[in-house]
């Protein structure tokens, strides 16, 4: 049996009252409720404009946004906080960031006919929105298994050299509908265009998630397992509603 009594989970939520769409919250849900499912302690800490990143967040997560409100957002997310946010993914700190959250820790992303948006380039990907809106349901294949999402965006991302994609497009439009790639990774920071919420149908990638956050405060952790009979359900009935629907 593994014990996790006294571990505590400390879960980052990046700009949540402006930056969360399309069920985005729920990712903070299943972070927190998977974690004490198995007796650990998880405490959510919102971290709004002009408020300082704490230096002790083990899983951040950012939601999307449309382009009005990724403004302010970006403008908030230069110098130090980006700095200290890039630092704590150095130092081991996990991510989930979805589509506008995503678009800001690439280097740039280019709305329609306004200021183009400094990111922080956590990740070495630039975006730029495109003539058509990609919405609809996604699958993709990733090292997480086949993952299943919703997209909305009309930003199209493309990756730098240093950037390595989360997972391969099976179903929908992905990172800009050409490469068949979708979203970045570096290190244990996520980027995607998959809304829905990604996390409660996708246990695997959650307790991934969990699993890193972890092991920054305590070294190798290895999670118990959970009964994931619903939530496998879940995932498989999306995934064949969006084979269905391609
Ligand atoms: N505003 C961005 C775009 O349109 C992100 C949208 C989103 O977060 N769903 O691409």
């Amino acid at each position: 049996m593994i014990e996790h009594s006294g571990m505590k989970l400390k879960i980052g939520w990046l700009y949540g009252a402006k930056m969360n769409i399309y069920g985005d919250r729920g990712n903070v849900v299943a972070l927190s409720q998977r974690a004490r499912w198995r007796g650990i302690e998880s405490e959510v800490v919102e971290i709004g404009l002009n408020q300082p990143l704490p230096d002790d967040i083990d899983v951040f997560f950012f939601g999307g946004g449309q382009d009005q409100e990724q403004v302010a957002v970006s403008r908030d997310l230069q110098g130090e906080k980006g700095e200290r946010l890039k630092q704590a993914v150095e130092e081991g700190a996990a991510v989930l960031s979805i589509c506008g959250g995503y678009q800001l820790l690439g280097h740039e992303y280019r709305p329609h006919d306004a200021e183009p948006l400094p990111g922080i380039g956590l990740f070495d990907a630039v975006s730029t929105a495109g003539p058509e809106r990609f919405i609809g349901n996604v699958v993709i294949e990733s090292e997480w298994g086949q993952l299943v999402g919703f997209e909305n965006h009309s930003g199209l991302t493309h990756l730098g050299p240093s950037a390595s994609p989360m997972g391969k497009v099976v179903v929908g439009r992905g990172n800009n509908g050409q490469d068949g790639m979708e979203g970045a990774r570096y290190k244990h920071a996520l980027g995607c265009y998959l809304h829905g919420a990604l996390l409660p149908k996708n246990p695997a990638l959650t307790d991934w998630l969990i699993t890193a956050g972890l092991t920054r405060r305590y070294g190798d952790v290895a999670l118990a397992p959970l009964d994931d009979a619903i939530e496998q359900r879940a995932q498989s009935a999306a995934i064949s509603r969006a084979k269905e629907s391609r």
